[in-house]
């Protein structure tokens, strides 16, 4: 593969390949379709990225995105259920499927599997608090059948002990090991519809 010499081509492919899914080749491809198309694709993509960089943040109750100027959506609504997952890809997996409708609440990771439970940088101390706050009915834990996301819902299960929420949890056809991003649809829908109570030890 032949190199730009140019420093700003190169430097912009690097950027690019470290984009999910895209190795150098596909970012050179990328770049050339940009280069090519300067005011249809260079200029409104300089504006979206700058307003994203400014103006997109993460909600610190439920992990969701949100614009810096508004309230989010996890905010003063009455909701019955809330369903948590790991980080933002699935979510729009499990909204991308149709099978709930609800509201979500983004952790942003996993608890490590052994040991040194911290929960850091996790969202699930306001979790808890969104469970009290809004007399939530169920929780849904829809967390990855990895050790890493079944010991996270072990966790969230037990600090959820002293509310009356029920909590359930995906089961049937969540195969050991899956990735709720990486589950096909059919998958993820009967896991969903056949998630279960989990019982407390
Ligand atoms: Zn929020």
């Amino acid at each position: 593969m032949t190199s730009s010499n140019v420093k700003e081509i190169e430097d912009l492919v690097k950027i690019i390949s470290k984009l999910p899914g895209l190795g150098p080749k596909s970012a050179k491809r990328i770049v050339l379709k940009l280069i090519n198309n300067r005011e249809e694709l260079i200029k409104p993509l300089t504006n979206i990225l700058a307003r994203v960089y400014k103006s997109v943040v993460r909600c610190n109750i439920c992990g969701n995105l949100k614009s810096i100027n508004l309230e989010c959506t996890c905010a003063n609504k009455k909701y019955d259920q809330i369903c948590v997952v790991e980080n933002i890809a699935d979510m729009w997996v499990i909204e991308g499927s149709g099978i709930y409708k609800g509201h979500y609440h983004i952790l942003g990771g996993t608890l490590p599997a052994i040991e040194n439970k911290k929960t850091d940088g996790l969202l699930i101390a306001p979790l808890i608090d969104r469970v009290k706050k809004n007399s939530v009915k169920e929780v849904i834990l829809a967390t990855s059948a990895t050790i890493e996301g079944q010991t996270t819902a072990h966790y969230i299960q037990n600090s959820l002990k002293d509310t009356k929420v029920k909590i359930s949890k995906l089961a049937q056809g969540l195969p050991v090991g899956g990735e709720i991003e990486f589950l096909d649809d059919g998958t993820l829908f009967s896991a969903f519809k056949n998630r279960g109570p989990v019982v407390s030890d």
